[in-house]
């Protein structure tokens, strides 16, 4: 089975304001054979059992929520960061999201008929450092009466506040892969390899 641990240390790049560069396989090359097994490995630690649909921002979030909801057969909803002319606005959920790494803030925007009170949706991501990406889809999710049962991250940079604002939040966190730190381009891991 394909490592993510291995893949950051063997292609993982640093760039100044703390930020990972993972091109190669997971933001702009994608690797099915290490998305299949992040997949298989939020699916063992998520109950699968009252989750209604997996829910992500675009775009790199898409490639591993979509495996997980393939792998556990229901929809996977991805929200938009910009709103299509076909979608009026009181058609949509939407919520702000600050990026402290493009600096800027984006509206991310759900239509209402695909996220509703009957939802319980379990958010997948790329990377956590903030929080603030998950955290405009749980006000969505609470704008449409949609529970979360849960955020599964693939690598989280734990030296920034994204896991206690989600913890304080109440939510479930869980990440395969936790940085550390990022110091001078050298890319040191919380926990040992796990696979
Ligand atoms: P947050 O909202 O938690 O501050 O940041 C999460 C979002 O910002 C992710 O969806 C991801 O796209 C982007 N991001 C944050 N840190 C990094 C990083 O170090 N590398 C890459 N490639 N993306 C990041």
């Amino acid at each position: 089975m394909k490592n993510l641990q291995t893949m950051i240390k063997e292609q993982g790049q640093v760039f100044p304001g703390n930020v990972l560069k993972v091109d190669s396989f997971l933001n702009h090359q994608i690797d099915p054979e290490l998305i299949k097994a992040i997949a298989l490995d939020f699916a063992a630690y998520f109950n699968r059992s009252s989750i209604t649909k997996i829910v992500t921002i675009e775009a790199s979030g898409i490639a591993p929520a979509l495996m997980l909801a393939s792998h556990w057969g229901i929809p996977m909803l991805f929200a938009k960061k910009s709103q299509p002319s076909t979608l009026k606005n009181d058609h949509v959920y939407h919520s702000p999201v600050y990026s402290y790494t493009k600096q800027t803030e984006t509206r991310i925007s759900i239509d209402k008929a695909y996220l509703t009170s009957q939802d319980r949706i379990l958010i997948i991501d790329d990377f956590l450092a903030q929080g603030q990406a998950v955290l405009g889809l749980v006000d969505i999710a609470k704008q449409a009466g949609a529970q979360v049962a849960g955020v599964g991250i693939c690598i989280e940079k734990s030296f920034q506040a994204g896991r206690n604002r989600l913890e304080a939040a109440g939510l479930d966190v869980y990440s395969i892969c936790r940085i550390a730190a990022l110091d001078q381009g050298k890319i040191s891991f919380l926990e040992e390899d796990k696979f």
